[in-house]
């Protein structure tokens, strides 16, 4: 993730609400899609854009949101939080602070997957892309996952002690939030791109998603386990369960490898890639700065950053996917 300029100078970050410099309202500003610093009266601080912004209205009743929307629009709500139908109880003190870590979560998707190349336009197609925050309720336990546009996601996975746990049940060394979000995005990706263009080329590398079908391939997987090579075929255990699943877990390796390829660019150049690189070049910079940032993690005694291993298979699965999107020329070409 890149970083932001205050009016004042100081650096801004993805998440902020306020200068800790000068003591500006900052926030993402849609127009301009950057954080940027408003003026007393309003204005958006960054060259070029004078849109006058309030408040996305989330931010300015709950604090679930650091967003900036036009003062004179008739939608109150940022992009972003648009795109939530169903909301936690903010009455509920958990909830409100388990809604806040998953709108900083999406916030991050959403910047991400503009990173990659998604337009706007992919998004919104019938059906678009939507989400749910929703807790467990007496006798009904809420399920994460994707259907048909929406992303479901139980509250609890916003608490660390729930993923911590998670970690150990699963064999996942990464259970986070935004690891929750770029694996489910993946699903909705595959409907959005490959189900109808390009069925064929993914079933040759990921498998037939109806043979055999889902639910009896999940039956199967949390009976038996993953097979004994997986990780010669699979980029993770889960990814063995089903050709769907396979491909939001590949989908979601290629989110990091691109978002930390991306914070790289914009904090750490000299492990960075050059733009408009190819899936390979972009793969062994991703791989050898894991080594180093793997190394930091130790030393600090947290997880491996890059636990991966890419076999020769998973590099196919991942050409296929990096294909999926524009190439960072054309991006840069279009800005
Ligand atoms: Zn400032
Ligand atoms: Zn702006
Ligand atoms: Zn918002
Ligand atoms: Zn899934």
């Amino acid at each position: 993730m890149q970083t932001y300029d205050c009016s004042c100078g100081n650096k801004l970050f993805f998440n902020n609400t306020h200068c800790s410099a000068c003591s500006r309202t900052v926030g993402w500003c849609d127009a301009c899609a950057a954080v940027t610093s408003i003026s007393p009266s309003g204005e958006c601080d960054a060259p070029g854009c004078s849109q006058t912004l309030q408040p996305c209205a989330n931010r300015a009743a709950y604090q679930v949101c650091n967003c900036l929307v036009p003062a004179d629009g008739d939608q109150p709500l940022c992009l972003s939080c648009q795109t939530t139908t169903d909301v936690p109880d903010p009455n509920d003190p958990t909830q409100l602070t388990q809604w806040r870590v998953l709108e900083a979560g999406k916030r991050r998707l959403l910047y991400e997957l503009a990173q990659v190349g998604v337009s706007r336009e992919q998004l919104t197609a019938d059906p678009p892309l939507s989400f749910r925050f929703l807790a467990d309720t007496p006798g009904k336990h809420i399920i994460t996952g994707h259907a048909d546009g929406v992303i479901t996601i139980n509250l609890e996975e916003a608490d660390p002690v729930v993923r911590a746990k998670g970690r150990q049940q699963f064999g996942e060394p990464h259970r986070t939030v935004i690891g929750h979000f770029r694996h489910e995005v993946g699903h909705f990706l595959w409907m959005r791109l490959v189900e109808n263009d390009r069925p064929d080329a993914c079933i040759k590398l990921f498998g037939d998603h109806r043979d055999p079908p889902y639910g009896e391939a999940m039956d199967r997987y949390y009976a038996e386990g993953p097979p004994a090579d997986w990780q010669a075929r699979f980029i993770s255990q889960y990814a063995s369960s089903h050709p769907w699943e396979d491909f939001a877990e590949t989908m979601g390796f290629y989110l990091d490898m691109r978002a930390v390829l991306d914070t790289l660019e914009h904090q750490v150049t000299p492990l960075s890639v050059r733009r408009g690189a190819d899936l390979d070049e972009l793969l062994a910079g991703y791989l050898k700065a894991g080594i180093a940032l793997n190394e930091i993690n130790r030393t600090m005694g947290l997880t491996d950053l890059v636990p991966e291993v890419v076999s020769p298979p998973v590099v196919e699965k991942l050409r296929f996917v990096h294909g999926l999107f524009p190439s960072e020329a054309v991006l840069l070409a279009t800005g």
